[in-house]
């Protein structure tokens, strides 16, 4: 190859790696929801947010970037910080859709700072801080999942429910297999805590999960009050 070629193909491994290093570096999205009856229902307890008590409604957790073979990049920007003042028109849907739960009671910037910090910043090359938490907040809203599951008699009345009820109802509802997390109890009964759904690199389209997290659900569950 003569000194042109290499030239050439110098420009094209250099540009390459450039055009890589743009693309997203993750495969798919976690969107997690917890049930706060769950959350609250364990030995360690809950504090509401100051605004007062969420609605029983499940509230978001994240929007987590993964990778097909079950981990996950985290905290991939401590450049770019949580800013509040680019939420400012979501704050009335986040305080309903995405209500902390953790104490001391508090209005849910921690909560969503430590998101935005984890999760979000790993998602950069697709959305910015804004557009992440809408997306969030608008693929909630499209699962609508509490309705799908009282659409099919499973209501939060502490009554015990069979795992595969609650999978194939959701599966029925949104079109594709959720992943399921229990928690405990004080009288160490397994409960339904959060829900996982896969989304695309997008942000806005649920697909099949490529791998499903490890949820710790025994195949009857409660589905706790709040
Ligand atoms: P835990 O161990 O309580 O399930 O998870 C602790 C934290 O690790 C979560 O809140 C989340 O930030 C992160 N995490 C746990 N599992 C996953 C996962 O499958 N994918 C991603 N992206 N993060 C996870
Ligand atoms: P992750 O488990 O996502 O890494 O971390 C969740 C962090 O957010 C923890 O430090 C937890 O204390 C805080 N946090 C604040 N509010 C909530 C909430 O409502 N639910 C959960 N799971 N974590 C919360």
């Amino acid at each position: 190859m003569g000194v042109k070629g290499w030239a050439i193909l110098k420009f094209l491994m250099f540009q390459s790696l450039f055009v890589s290093q743009s693309l997203e570096d993750f495969d798919f999205f976690y969107l997690v929801v917890q049930w706060p009856g769950a959350y609250c229902d364990t030995k360690r307890s809950c504090c509401y947010p100051t605004s007062g008590k969420p609605e029983a409604d499940f509230g978001i957790h994240g929007l987590w970037p993964n990778y097909k073979d079950g981990s996950w990049p985290s905290n991939c920007d401590p450049d770019s910080q949580f800013d509040r003042s680019q939420i400012e028109d979501l704050l009335s849907s986040m305080k309903k859709n995405w209500p902390t739960l953790s104490c001391p009671s508090n209005e849910g910037f921690n909560f969503w700072e430590h998101e935005w910090e984890k999760h979000g910043t790993c998602s950069e090359s697709v959305m910015d801080q804004h557009e992440y938490f809408e997306n969030a907040l608008k693929l909630k809203d499209k699962a609508n999942l509490l309705q799908i599951l009282t659409n099919s008699g499973i209501n939060p009345d502490d009554g015990f429910y069979d795992l595969n009820k609650i999978t194939n109802a959701i599966k029925d509802g949104i079109g594709f297999t959720p992943g399921l997390q229990c928690n405990k109890d004080p009288e160490r009964n397994a409960q339904l805590y959060q829900i996982y759904i896969c989304v695309d690199t997008s942000g806005t389209e649920f697909i099949e999960c490529p791998v499903l997290p490890r949820g710790r659900c025994p195949s009857q569950l409660q589905f706790a009050k709040f």
